[in-house]
């Protein structure tokens, strides 16, 4: 074996496991951004020797296998992740700083071949997706991603959440409607929480995502009804039996029309071009402590829909979006909180 080889296989080895400590079991023990070097190590080995990049590479897979203790859902769209950005802010040079950024930029206008394009951005919530089915209004099926084709279905347990519609608001509900959105955990109920655990003498959780991924994937729904979860929707994933809005911002506004709880307006502009992108990013990070949930950075979607699928995918997310991860800030906490509980 070639040194790349040995390196290669070491690293899929330990992101298969702290994959599955991280999805499958909702405890993880090393924190994301060794997670999210190790993945980043990988995927430039794979890049500069093809040869190494077997489809079974942690990175061309989503996600998890789901618990078997769980019905199993198909998701009739696959569930995929994101690609991501990181910027280094400590680089005063904004054009290095942001470099790979403006190298998503570029390959998506040169992939629609236009000058300039429009970005819808979000906040990058740190829960977990969940995947949300209504016919003629109503919510029959809920379910976890899993490894993006096959989730978990979790129907009673997210039935308990009041931030999701039962039943859509509007007098004339779509045939059906898929939603797409992350279900979290509010820093003030995650506090509580914890504070409600250590009391019983219970663990604690390491983070607000795993409180929330550990609340919603309980095979006891009346469990998950006593954790405060909340949910943001950023996505639709299917629609019948009417039109819908052509543009990302759009869809968004239907949906908080028809009860969806999305993200406040200031928190989601539609923007143009890297300069647009990096003002947001910056303003959100500025923003970050004082938001009532965790971010772990925030997304960027090509905002008209026609060029969404001009773009399409690669293997496990869109080429049309980027996550544009934040500077890791709670390492250190995570990794305290983890070792205490240990
Ligand atoms: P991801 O979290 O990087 O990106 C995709 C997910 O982002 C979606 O599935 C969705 O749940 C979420 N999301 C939040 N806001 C969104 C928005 N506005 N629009 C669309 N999606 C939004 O996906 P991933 O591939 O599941 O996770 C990888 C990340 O998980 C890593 O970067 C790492 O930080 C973490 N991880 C950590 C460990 C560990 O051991 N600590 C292990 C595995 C993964």
């Amino acid at each position: 074996m070639t040194a790349h080889e040995l390196r290669a296989a070491e690293l899929r080895e330990l992101l298969n496991r702290y994959g599955h400590e991280y999805y499958v079991l909702d405890a993880p023990t090393v924190p994301d951004a060794e997670y999210d070097r190790l993945f980043r190590e990988l995927q430039a080995l794979e890049e500069a020797h093809p040869e190494l990049a077997g489809a079974d590479s942690p990175t061309k897979r989503v996600g998890g296998a789901p618990l078997a203790e769980f019905d199993s859902v198909t998701h009739a769209v696959a569930m995929l992740s994101l690609a991501n950005a990181f910027s280094d802010m400590q680089l005063a040079d904004p054009v290095e700083r942001h470099a790979e950024l403006i190298q998503f930029d570029e390959r998506v206008r040169k992939g629609l071949d236009a000058a300039e394009v429009e970005y819808a951005t979000e906040p990058k919530f740190d829960g977990l997706a969940i995947s949300l089915l209504y016919e003629n209004g109503v919510l029959i099926r809920a379910a976890t991603r899993g490894d993006g084709v096959t989730g978990e279905q979790v129907t009673e347990n997210v039935r308990t959440i009041r931030a999701i519609p039962l039943k859509l608001d509007g007098a004339n509900p779509p045939a059906l409607l898929e939603v797409r959105g992350e279900v979290l955990m509010l820093k003030r109920d995650f506090e509580r929480l914890n504070a409600e655990q250590i009391s019983r003498g219970d663990k604690a959780f390491a983070n607000p995502r795993n409180a929330a991924a550990g609340s919603l994937r309980q095979l006891d729904s009346r469990i998950t009804a006593q954790r405060r979860l909340s949910f943001f929707a950023y996505a639709i994933a299917q629609v019948e039996g009417t039109d819908w809005p052509a543009t990302h911002q759009g869809e968004m506004d239907w949906l908080k029309q028809l009860g969806f709880p999305v993200v406040e307006a200031s928190l989601r502009p539609v923007v143009k071009g890297v300069a647009g992108l990096s003002g947001y990013y910056e303003g959100v990070l500025a923003r970050r402590a004082g938001l009532p949930f965790e971010i772990d950075g925030v997304v960027y979607k090509v905002n008209r829909r026609d060029q969404q699928d001009a773009l399409g995918f690669v293997s496990r997310a869109p080429r049309w979006a980027i996550a544009h991860k934040f500077p890791a800030e709670e390492a250190l906490t995570v990794v305290e909180a983890i070792e205490e509980q240990v």
